[in-house]
């Protein structure tokens, strides 16, 4: 039985794979399900003011947490997180500058937040002459325990031109390069003087430093440490506008304390049967994120960051695929991880990839989507399609085809080049399964102007892109599902 099965099945697909276009949406049943007005209903709910941006570790994450949980149960889904619930909680050390941190330079008094951040948390009393350095080049200063002020130069190499958040990635690799050369050359502290750059991209850099960062609690792989050399200097970037108020030999003093906190966040996990009694014990894994930014600096009015797109886009997508599955099961399982804490740097699938609540072996693919609501319609990319990336030929093969017989994006493989200067492969929550082992692909329409910014908004989202986005997952997922051989790993 098993083996004509087998066979049946293999003449399928490759009748399948000579073009029988005609009969592709007659292979997907559930595709009915998928409706626009579903996926426009869902994103302006969740990504409305109403969730203020939800934040990872924020009272608005669990919220729009659980706005999830319960559309997935509407949707038909069943419960696959911890203890028959559809919740995975897990733990999040954030660690950063004390709002209560002080700086007075000569009798003037700098505010926290305004006038200086910090840019890594580190505890540090400081009191001492300031020392001017002219430029990086003048290496004849002995600047041993010294507090040396300085201007922001250019980093080497410069971000490639178009790059997202431009000035952001430009002042981070400068204080990087430049702040390591001071620590090198002994400095006790280092104030960095914004130059124009840095300053028109302050608001959402400063707001970065004073958000600190984010770890998981209890994975010994992410361990992180803020101190590369196991000395603790602090590096401190100032308005530019204060530049005269720092003068050499001028009196600084400084109060930085660093404070440290534990969140939960909680990823949201469902699960939809399958119907062969040999293959219901293997999972398809749709793969999204429910949080984002939550409340930021104002650009303009508005300073709640919804991330529409970044991802309640994938997030009502995965659960029009959820509704669309329970209506037409296929043959193996399909399970739904909805994560939290992506923005805080992959933290939820971090976590699932090594405490997965379903056997690891029995995930047999991860399709992640992140951002698929922007840009043209014709126009889509999948993310570890080609070599360093891709982990498994096969299952890239499979979304390929679901693209030629359904939904004919033109696909986009520039950002999937290693040589890519945003490295946005490495971006969202298939990485850390690609990484422990299972084939894994990524789903996006990719970057937009309003990316990171409040104006990722509802309105701004194309939906019937959306829609096509959300059904070329499904269409592989469904093949993934049906298919008689495992997408397996390349060896390498
Ligand atoms: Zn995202």
């Amino acid at each position: 039985m098993r083996r004509i099965f087998t066979l049946t099945t293999l003449l399928g697909i490759v009748l399948n794979s000579y073009g029988q276009s005609k009969t592709a949406t007659a292979n997907l049943p559930g595709l009915a399900s998928i409706k626009e007005a579903d996926l426009k209903r869902d994103i302006f709910e969740l990504a409305g003011d109403a969730f203020r941006g939800r934040r990872a570790g924020s009272e608005d994450e669990m919220r729009a947490a659980a706005w999830v949980a319960q559309k997935a149960q509407q949707a038909g889904l069943k419960p696959a997180g911890d203890d028959g619930t559809y919740f995975q909680y897990f733990n999040m050390r954030r660690t950063r500058t004390a709002d209560r941190s002080t700086m007075q330079v000569g009798d003037q008094n700098f505010k926290m937040g305004n006038d200086f951040w910090i840019t890594q948390p580190v505890d540090a009393h400081l009191d001492g002459a300031v020392t001017w350095l002219n430029s990086m080049a003048d290496t004849s200063a002995n600047l041993q325990g010294k507090i040396v002020a300085v201007k922001i130069e250019a980093p080497k190499p410069l971000p490639a031109a178009g790059m997202s958040l431009w000035e952001y990635r430009y002042t981070a690799s400068a204080i990087r390069q430049q702040g390591m050369a001071l620590r090198r050359r002994g400095v006790a502290a280092v104030i960095f003087v914004a130059n124009e750059i840095t300053e028109k991209g302050i608001a959402f850099i400063g707001h970065n430093y004073e958000d600190g960062s984010y770890q998981n609690v209890g994975l010994t792989t992410t361990t992180r440490t803020n101190l590369s050399n196991g000395r603790a200097v602090p590096v401190i970037l100032v308005r530019s506008g204060l530049e005269s108020a720092i003068k050499q030999g001028s009196n600084m003093r400084a109060d930085i304390v660093m404070e440290t906190f534990l969140y939960p966040s909680v990823n949201v996990v469902a699960k939809a049967g399958g119907t062969d009694a040999n293959l219901r014990n293997e999972y398809v894994l749709f793969s999204g994120h429910h949080d984002h930014d939550g409340i930021g600096n104002p650009v303009g009015q508005d300073s709640i960051w919804n991330g529409a797109d970044d991802n309640a886009s994938v997030t009502v997508g995965m659960l029009a695929i959820g509704k669309a599955w329970v209506a037409k099961p296929g043959r193996r399982s399909a399970l739904f991880v909805w994560h939290g804490a992506e923005e805080r740097g992959l933290l939820g699938s971090r976590w699932f990839a090594v405490h997965p609540t379903v056997k690891k072996e029995s995930i047999i693919a991860v399709l992640n989507g992140d951002m698929i609501g922007r840009n043209s319609i014709d126009s889509a990319a999948l993310l570890g399609s080609i070599p360093p990336h891709r982990n498994s030929t096969a299952l890239v093969d499979m979304a390929m085809q679901a693209n030629r017989q359904l939904t004919k994006f033109k696909i986009d493989t520039s950002w999937d080049d290693a040589k890519h200067p945003e490295n946005w492969y490495f971006r969202s929550d298939h990485a850390p399964y690609a990484q422990a082992g299972i084939p894994a692909i990524f789903f996006t329409s990719l970057l937009h102007p309003d990316y990171h910014t409040p104006k990722d908004e509802p309105q701004f989202i194309n939906i019937p892109k959306l829609a096509k986005m959300t059904r070329w997952m499904y269409a592989t997922g469904w093949a993934v599902s049906q298919t008689m051989i495992k997408p397996v790993l390349d060896t390498k």
